[in-house]
């Protein structure tokens, strides 16, 4: 199915009420995809509608902007937003440049999305509009202190009681359903890395890197000895949003935090190109790398909540698939919910998404970590073969990830699994294979009835499919 495809969906046969916790990225991308198929829904926001937005800078994977673009956001996003094709790989200390990427047009046709650049106050507007434009409210300053048990009604702080067919967590990593389903709040367990984020005017910066950078909107990494930079150009080009990855150990820091770190004390060691950024830089937002319980189930036992998103799966810091797989929950979300007829499918409809979602969130997760692990390898015999390695694809004037003659190419392999991939069309496949056998099991009141397996057997064949 084309990218391009369905502005405007038809409406789920039954409407239901729902109760977005948390209007972060993923809150408002529920909120599209439910209510673009009818569904009444409300966000719950604990802040004022500014401080829930960063201005950091944000990626958007093909995975990612192709479904913005099935929303109808293609133009709106190319306003704001940068597309990219060359990620520029370079050394910390020297400045050598290793080798490039390019993603051309032609492998990203097999995607059917764009690499993008903007940042996170620019994607959350356009979210809100979006979401306001389906019909979506958005309350404000309305903080969730409580979800009743048994029940799908929520307390604000302020006392007031809400309630809903369904109450969908897309409240973050320390929020409250996570806490909720998992019977306790978990802080994450520190990994010993830190993400400094800042921002620079793309004018203040060596020639250098200010042309490597904002040519042809290029991403660039510097990897160093335990440490990595990754930057892209934001704001049209007229700055340039820079992550720096350091090994720390810390716990404290968190997206929202004020910027408090004077970025030129950083770090002595870079070449001058680098240090031209940090000393122009605005303050930096430190956020440490923590690792967090993996969730059994998402779906609580015994109330119509589900997490989504961060509060699902969290990501470290500044990684390029949590977003990507914030948008990708919402939209099978609202692919699932697209076919509701009867309160009572909502059950099976929240555990399908469990299963469709899992096995791809918690894989891209670790190899986000991986991929940052690897830029920031510790000088040695493995380091030294990175680069080698990197510095012959650059001689022969290859890509990065490609791979000899003859063999599957890693970068194919990537495109089609994680770029490629295609969340909306596997909810799909979900309901004709599962969803509509289940509904004529259901019509003729018996459980079984067409399937010859039990519901938790076809889970388990569900997230096999998907794994493999
Ligand atoms: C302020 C902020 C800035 C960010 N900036 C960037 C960035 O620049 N680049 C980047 O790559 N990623 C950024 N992120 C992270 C990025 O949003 C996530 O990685 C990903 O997009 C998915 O997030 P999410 O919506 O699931 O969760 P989150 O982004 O964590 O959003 C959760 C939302 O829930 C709200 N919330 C929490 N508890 C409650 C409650 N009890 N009641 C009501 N509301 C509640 C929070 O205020 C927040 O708005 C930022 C996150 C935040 C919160």
């Amino acid at each position: 199915m084309s990218a391009q495809r369905s502005a405007i969906p038809l409406p789920a046969p039954l409407s239901i009420d729902v109760l977005v916790v948390g209007g972060g990225i993923c809150g408002l991308a529920s909120a599209i995809a439910l209510g673009r198929v009818g569904h009444r829904v409300t966000i719950l926001e604990k802040e004022d509608g500014r401080r829930n937005r960063g201005n950091s800078g944000l990626r958007l994977p093909p995975n990612m902007s192709k479904i913005l673009f099935h929303w109808g956001l293609k133009e709106k996003l190319q306003r704001v937003a940068l597309t990219s094709q060359p990620t520029l790989f370079t050394k910390y200390d020297s400045g050598e440049l290793l080798g490039a990427q390019i993603w051309e047009g032609e492998l990203l046709v097999e995607t059917r999305g764009e690499f993008m650049f903007t940042t996170h106050s620019e994607l959350h507007k356009i979210l809100t509009d979006a979401a306001l434009a389906t019909g979506a409210t958005i309350r404000t300053n309305a903080e969730v202190v409580e979800i009743a048990d048994d029940e799908s009604k929520v307390t604000l702080s302020t006392g007031e009681v809400l309630s809903a067919d369904i109450i969908v967590g897309a409240d973050g990593p320390y929020g409250l359903c996570r806490a909720d389903i998992l019977g306790r709040r978990d802080t994450g367990t520190p990994m010993g890395v830190a993400m400094y984020d800042m921002l620079v005017r793309t004018k203040d910066v060596t020639t250098n890197f200010a042309k490597v950078t904002v040519k042809d909107n290029a991403q660039f990494l510097a990897l160093g000895n335990g440490r990595a930079v990754v930057a892209l150009p934001v704001h049209n080009g007229n700055d340039i949003a820079a992550q720096w990855y350091l090994r720390e150990e810390t716990a404290e820091g968190a997206y929202g935090d004020p910027r408090s770190h004077d970025a030129s004390q950083l770090d002595l060691d870079c070449n001058s190109d680098l240090r031209s950024v940090l000393d122009h830089a605005t303050p930096a937002l430190r956020i440490p790398f923590k690792q967090f319980d993996e969730l059994e189930d998402w779906v609580h036992d015994d109330k119509p909540l589900v997490v989504i998103g961060e509060a699902a799966h969290p990501f470290c810091p500044g990684s390029l698939q949590g977003p990507a797989m914030a948008v990708e929950d919402a939209a099978v979300l609202g692919k699932l919910f697209s076919h509701l007829n009867t309160k009572d499918q909502i059950e099976s409809f929240l555990y399908a998404f469990q299963d469709l979602r899992q096995a791809r969130a918690n894989g891209a997760l670790k190899s986000d970590i991986e991929n940052v692990f690897t830029v920031m390898l510790e000088d040695g015999p493995i380091q030294e073969m990175r680069d080698n390695m990197m510095r012959q694809k650059r001689d022969q004037g290859a890509n990065l990830l490609d791979q000899g003659e003859g063999e599957e190419s890693k970068l194919w392999e990537e495109i089609r699994t994680v770029f490629g991939y295609d969340c909306e069309d596997e909810a799909d496949n979900w309901w004709v294979e599962w969803g509509l056998l289940r509904e004529r099991a259901r019509e003729t009141n018996d459980p079984e009835a067409g399937l010859g397996v039990s519901f938790a057997t076809m889970s388990i064949q569900v997230n096999e499919a998907i794994v493999a």
